[in-house]
């Protein structure tokens, strides 16, 4: 049986005292025996605190970014050595705002995936294509070619700490979901590709979570399909009863 997972990505939001107050309402509303695993991803400032807070819990952390190399002169950057120092071994790596509005091209994701992954992180790979790229029937393409030039480098072995989470850009915080058959096609899709490379065993097993505008209402319908094993969560995540039920739709 493959993971399911319920990752929140906090992006840029929540101060320290912010945080803290969202951490304590997940600890007391997340059910103990939830078949989820959960995961969520405050600012770098605050993953320190987070995992202090939630030490015994069942809700782990993530970073939203690591810097490709081991250490140096990269003012503002954070590496992988000093994440895991801190308790943190998972980080999103390859979302489409680090894609768009800090043009991480797929050969600097790829870096990224490789230098998390010698640090023994967890890495929670997303891709998916623009609207324009529906549009213009590209969207299989462009998957495909997201998971070779940024991920397809890695070994067999690495395949038990990747996660990935196709997330249409055009889904993204705008309200406007994958219906839960685009979002199956799209997941047999990449199972498909990752089968092709890798083997069936490797395919089967791999969680692969959908993003992009999942709230309450919808969540339980999407992570019904087959090979949606779960989600990334953005606005919803914010609003700990939004984020509970979505866990628990699971
Ligand atoms: P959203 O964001 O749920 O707000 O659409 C998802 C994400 O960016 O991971």
């Amino acid at each position: 049986m493959r993971k399911k997972i319920v990752a929140g990505n906090w992006k840029m939001h929540k101060n320290a005292a912010q945080t803290s107050e969202l951490l304590s309402e997940l600890i007391a509303k997340v059910p103990a025996n939830t078949t989820a695993q959960v995961i969520v991803a405050p600012t770098f400032v605050n993953l320190a605190a987070a995992v202090n807070q939630l030490k015994g819990t069942n809700i782990s952390v993530s970073a939203q970014n690591v810097h490709q190399t081991e250490s140096g002169a990269f003012t503002g950057e954070i590496s992988a050595d000093m994440l895991t120092g801190v308790g943190v071994n998972t980080v999103i790596l390859g979302h489409s705002e680090r894609r768009a509005i800090f043009h991480e091209t797929d050969a600097l994701i790829a870096d990224k995936v490789t230098t998390a992954l010698k640090h023994d992180m967890t890495v929670i790979f997303c891709f998916g294509e623009e609207l324009k790229d529906r549009q213009s029937d590209n969207h299989f393409n462009i998957v495909e070619n997201q998971l070779k030039d940024g991920l397809f480098q890695i070994d067999a072995k690495s395949w038990e700490k990747v996660v990935l989470a196709y997330e249409p850009v055009w889904a993204i915080g705008t309200g406007e979901t994958a219906s839960p058959e685009q979002a199956q096609e799209m997941h047999e899709f990449i199972r498909e590709t990752v089968l092709k490379a890798y083997g069936k065993e490797i395919a089967e097993n791999v969680t692969i979570l959908y993003g992009g505008s999942v709230k309450p209402e919808n969540a339980k319908e999407i992570f019904g399909k087959p090979d949606v094993d779960g989600g990334l969560i953005g606005g919803a995540a914010l609003k700990a009863d939004d984020f509970v039920a979505i866990v628990t739709a699971i």
